[in-house]
């Protein structure tokens, strides 16, 4: 028997073209998104507008289902993180951040990582394959359901949790597509955010079909700092990097800008110099700057800056004419950086065999014990 299919995972133009194929009007996929999205039922037999036997043909054929909440856990400063299961038990990690009238939403888009950055927690754990787009369109469902306790809803989202998302591009394109849906989340194109490690060519592919807001994850003003935090710069150098987002941000049109990530480590990348040259190589790019104090694990290897190199850091940005922003540590009692409650988490699951066996087999590198 076919495996019934997540409409979760369905754009408009993909649920379009299901109606479409059982013989239907495309307008029902716009019906059947209002129902789910906007009333909140996935029983097909509540949506009354949709003729019967389509109603019993969904039944037979598709479900919607959302990722498992293993654990929840709230921090004093209100930020929540959920370690969720997925698909054929793997967990992942989102997380909610509460800020004057904002609800940001981290989500996943890949179970680990493959990029193996040197100062990230996610790669460490290795790579156990990519989130659905219903894995990803359920994070949202998900953190909306307990927001709707106190009639709030997310409302900026950024795929900053674990994994890469242009690596996982279709199913983040069709994500990212129910976010910005009037039918369904209805958020602007300016709250739905992608970070990349730096993908050339799949931010080029990017700029072709979509408009979501980009964050790049720098951390180095030049190749050869760049190529041991972030190896992936070895394969795509910083020039066509830079040529990359020139190209994404003049195609967003000029109210726009691109976002550029720093997070910055001790004595590694946060002196003066790494500063000035950061300036220089970002003077032709429309874009602000986010710096991140580098966030420490155990046998990380690295370690949070001085303050004062923080904010010299920052106050070189803004003196030569960006906006810099320190990005505040939050969550920290519940250990809500990137990976690190999986990381925990992980280390139990290993014990299960079943789990150690798919991880020696389907991680492309030698999977880090802490
Ligand atoms: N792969 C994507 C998205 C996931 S990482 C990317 O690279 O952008 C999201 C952001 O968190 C990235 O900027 C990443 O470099 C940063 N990050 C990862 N580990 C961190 C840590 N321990 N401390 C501070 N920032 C970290």
């Amino acid at each position: 028997m076919a495996s019934l299919q997540n409409l979760y995972g369905f754009d408009r133009a993909q649920l379009e073209q299901l109606f479409v194929e059982q013989g239907l009007q495309a307008f029902r996929g716009r019906q059947l998104m209002k129902w789910v999205y906007h009333q909140g039922k996935t029983n097909f037999a509540d949506m009354t507008d949709l003729p019967l036997a389509m109603r019993e043909w969904l039944g037979a054929n598709c479900h919607f289902s959302l990722p498992e909440i293993e654990r929840q856990l709230t921090s004093k400063d209100g930020t929540v993180k959920w370690l969720l299961r997925v698909g054929n038990g793997d967990l992942i990690e989102m997380v909610l951040i509460p800020e004057k009238g904002r609800n940001t939403l981290c989500v996943s888009s890949q179970i680990g990582c493959v990029l193996d950055c040197s100062f990230c927690s996610t790669g460490k754990q290795g790579f156990n394959g990519n989130l659905t787009s219903a894995d990803i369109v359920g994070q949202v469902v998900l953190a909306n359901q307990m927001l709707a306790t106190r009639e709030e809803s997310v409302t900026n989202v950024v795929l900053m949790g674990m994994g890469e998302p242009l690596l996982n591009f279709d199913a983040v394109i069709a994500a990212t597509n129910v976010m910005k849906d009037d039918h369904a989340f209805g958020l602007s194109k300016r709250r739905v955010t992608i970070s990349t490690a730096g993908v050339v060519p799949a931010i080029d592919k990017l700029r072709e079909i979509t408009d979501v807001a980009l964050a790049i994850s720098l951390h180095a003003p030049n190749d050869e700092l760049r190529n041991e935090l972030v190896p992936i710069n070895r394969k795509y150098p910083i020039e066509d990097l830079m040529r990359a987002c020139k190209a994404y941000v003049d195609a967003l049109g000029p109210a726009r800008k691109l976002v550029i990530e720093y997070t910055l480590m001790r004595g590694v990348n946060d002196q003066p110099e790494h500063a000035k040259a950061l300036a220089v190589l970002l003077r032709p790019l429309r874009c602000k700057v986010n710096l991140i104090p580098f966030n420490p694990f155990p046998g990380s290897g690295y370690e949070r800056p001085h303050r004062k190199d923080i904010e010299h850091f920052q106050t070189v940005m803004i003196r030569s004419g960006f906006t810099a922003m320190l990005r505040t540590t939050r969550g920290e009692d519940i250990d809500a950086a990137c990976g690190q409650l999986v990381g925990q988490v992980q280390d139990r699951t290993r014990r299960q065999s079943r789990y150690k066996a798919r991880l020696e087999v389907a991680t492309p590198q030698p999977v880090v014990v802490q």
